[in-house]
């Protein structure tokens, strides 16, 4: 039998300036290495045999109804402006309307060929990054974070050539909410080309936002979801890696997995990604990134205010108050984990104190709190002198709060995507063994569930597994 998708696409019948039609171009031998079949599911998406799957989730065969498309897009990479970026490597097939709520969802495919915005690139992936996305994107969605989806993962039988030698090729279908960008609003902006920024506007506030009918308005909009969205990256000690304004959705949701981890033992300015050399996108500096990259879309929608001036003034405003929006989110977020609202004036203190001692013995972030939460101890801790200070304060401050215990647990995860074993799991797969990615794929769907069989998935690594640091994969 065959798959059964049942398309409805929009982005499609946008003007011809947002994309290029463009079909995958076909691998030699595509074998289907997972499927996600609950997501398929919700999306009314009728799974054909695995070999269907292979054929369609690797782009040989072009299922009924889509109409694969290379979108267009600029960006900031690292501060600077490339105002021609665009799918590379990607392609839209098209989009699904989910019959349970309603959503639009873009199925795309990622690693599918060359695309007019190739540049240089082959627009392959190898299998590590394919298989780091999948499982990075399902976990945080099972953490309860905003995120793209992973539908399937397909190994091409082609290897494709990188840096370190062949390596085998994979392709990953993706699943969002959209996948518009800051810089897609940039690149209409930056080629002054009003009326298709009007089109995109109009599209983003129909899609995303149906409360919104000028740019103040979506600008507020965009500003409260990544200010929740970049709260949530802290609160789980994610790094996304590579924020750059092609990578910040309009959604709200989290994209691009390329470099990004997990921060095992606590510092502020940790950074995992080999290309990121001066710590911009270092975890405690996503909240001052993600302000920059909101006013690079505060930019981008100036042509479309009646005052230019004015529009200024108030987008300036936005952005100057976002900090304190994302400030107010974080703390509740972080409180959330100590079991407090951030009520009591000593609370952000309690939060503060903890991090100090945390950054200043090395302690594992996800241990940490998850320690906290089922025993109410920090065993990593104990050597600190102000430790046992800190508990009797915090402990005595919990007296009033009898729906702590539950709180904590619920905000602080057992499992997650520890960078060493995300690196073993990719070297097994790249020599045919998939059984550690599935398990790890199956642990981290339950993050928040003591799963005493995973025990060592738990554990930070050992000195000789740290990870020094990620690459895009590109
Ligand atoms: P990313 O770092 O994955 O967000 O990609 C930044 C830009 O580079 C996008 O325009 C991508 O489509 C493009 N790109 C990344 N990898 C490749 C590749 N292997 N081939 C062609 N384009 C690529
Ligand atoms: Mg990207």
């Amino acid at each position: 039998m065959s798959t059964q998708i049942p398309f409805d696409n929009s982005y499609a019948r946008l003007p011809a300036q947002f994309f290029t039609r463009q079909p995958a171009t076909p691998v030699a031998a595509p074998r289907l290495i997972v499927f996600n079949h609950d997501l398929a599911a919700q999306m009314g998406i009728t799974p054909g045999d695995e070999a269907d799957l292979a054929q369609i989730f690797s782009g040989n065969q072009t299922p009924d109804g889509a109409e694969p498309l290379a979108q267009a897009y600029a960006g900031h990479q690292f501060g600077g402006f490339s105002p021609q970026l665009g799918d590379g490597r990607a392609l839209l097939l098209g989009e699904v309307v989910r019959p349970d709520t309603g959503q639009r969802l873009d199925i795309q495919l990622k690693g599918s060929g060359p695309t007019p915005y190739s540049r240089m690139g082959d627009g392959r992936a190898w299998l590590g990054p394919v298989l780091r996305e999948y499982l990075l994107c399902e976990a945080m969605h099972a953490l309860g974070v905003p995120t793209t989806r992973a539908l399937a993962a397909v190994s091409t039988g082609q290897p494709i050539l990188r840096e370190a030698g062949p390596l085998p090729g994979a392709i990953l279908t993706r699943v969002a909410a959209s996948h518009i960008r800051v810089g897609t609003f940039e690149y209409f902006a930056a080629r002054r080309d009003t009326q298709a920024l009007q089109a995109l506007f109009d599209y983003t506030c129909a899609r995303h936002y149906p409360g919104a009918s000028d740019p103040v308005m979506l600008l507020d909009a965009v500003i409260a979801r990544q200010a929740e969205l970049v709260a949530h990256w802290h609160a789980i000690g994610f790094i996304h890696g590579v924020m750059n304004t092609d990578n910040t959705t309009l959604s709200g949701e989290t994209i691009d997995y390329g470099p990004a981890a997990f921060m095992d033992a606590y510092h502020p300015v940790t950074v995992y990604s080999s290309i990121d050399r001066n710590g911009r996108y270092a975890y405690d500096n996503q909240s001052r990134v993600i302000v920059w990259n909101l006013a690079q879309l505060a930019s981008a929608l100036v042509p479309l205010m009646p005052d230019q001036d004015e529009a200024i003034e108030i987008f300036t405003n936005q952005i100057n108050a976002m900090p304190d929006r994302l400030l107010a989110a974080r703390a509740l977020r972080m409180g959330a984990k100590l079991g407090l609202d951030m009520a009591d004036p000593g609370d952000q203190g309690l939060v503060d104190m903890l991090l100090k001692m945390m950054q200043d013995h090395g302690a594992d972030f996800t241990n940490t709190f998850r320690a906290l939460a089922e025993t109410g101890d920090a065993p990593d801790l104990r050597a600190a002198q102000d430790y046992g200070a800190w508990s009797a304060r915090w402990q005595q401050r919990l007296q009033a709060r009898p729906m702590a215990r539950a709180q904590m647990l619920a905000a602080n995860p057992a499992f997650i995507a520890r960078n060493h074993r995300v690196e073993q799991m990719i070297s097994a797969a790249t020599q045919g063994d998939f059984a550690p990615f599935h398990r790890l794929l199956q642990v981290l769907q339950r993050p928040y569930d003591s799963q005493p069989d995973a025990a060592d998935l738990q554990a930070p690594p050992q000195p000789h597994e740290v990870v020094q640091a990620t690459f895009c994969g590109t």
